[in-house]
């Protein structure tokens, strides 16, 4: 496989993935992902690399976290890669040509993409 000199997924951090998410997601502050609610505590960090912020809901006493009803939870994927993904897709590139510059093979692109086009955050989870 073909290693560029500069990679794109070098320049930037999970942390700044993460706070990008989380900007993206609690423009109007954390909201429970179940009931709706915007009364909700922080319950610290999680993930891999400790990044994840964590959340608890005061009304229906559920725990959810920054990517709790996203299409980005539960893939094994760092989230800088979808993050780029995203960016990616907004400079309206191919699938082709974001799997070379993710170095990815163009089937998990596909998916991923087609992950992202159905919206960023579902909506409520029952
Ligand atoms: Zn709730």
């Amino acid at each position: 496989m073909q290693t560029s000199l500069l990679s794109i997924k070098h320049l930037v951090s999970e942390a700044q993935c993460y706070e990008a998410i989380r900007q993206l997601r609690w423009q109007k502050g954390v909201v429970c992902p179940h009931c709706d609610s915007c009364e909700t505590i922080r319950r610290g960090f999680d993930g891999p690399d400790r990044q994840l912020r964590r959340y608890e809901c005061k009304p229906c006493g559920r725990r959810f976290d920054d990517l709790t009803g996203t299409a980005l939870s539960g893939h094994h994927q760092p989230l800088s890669t979808w993050v780029l993904c995203l960016y990616f897709m907004g400079l309206n590139l191919s699938n082709a040509q974001i799997a070379q510059e993710l170095d990815l093979n163009k089937d998990d692109v596909q998916a991923m993409t087609e992950c992202l086009r159905d919206g960023l955050v579902k909506k409520r989870i029952p």
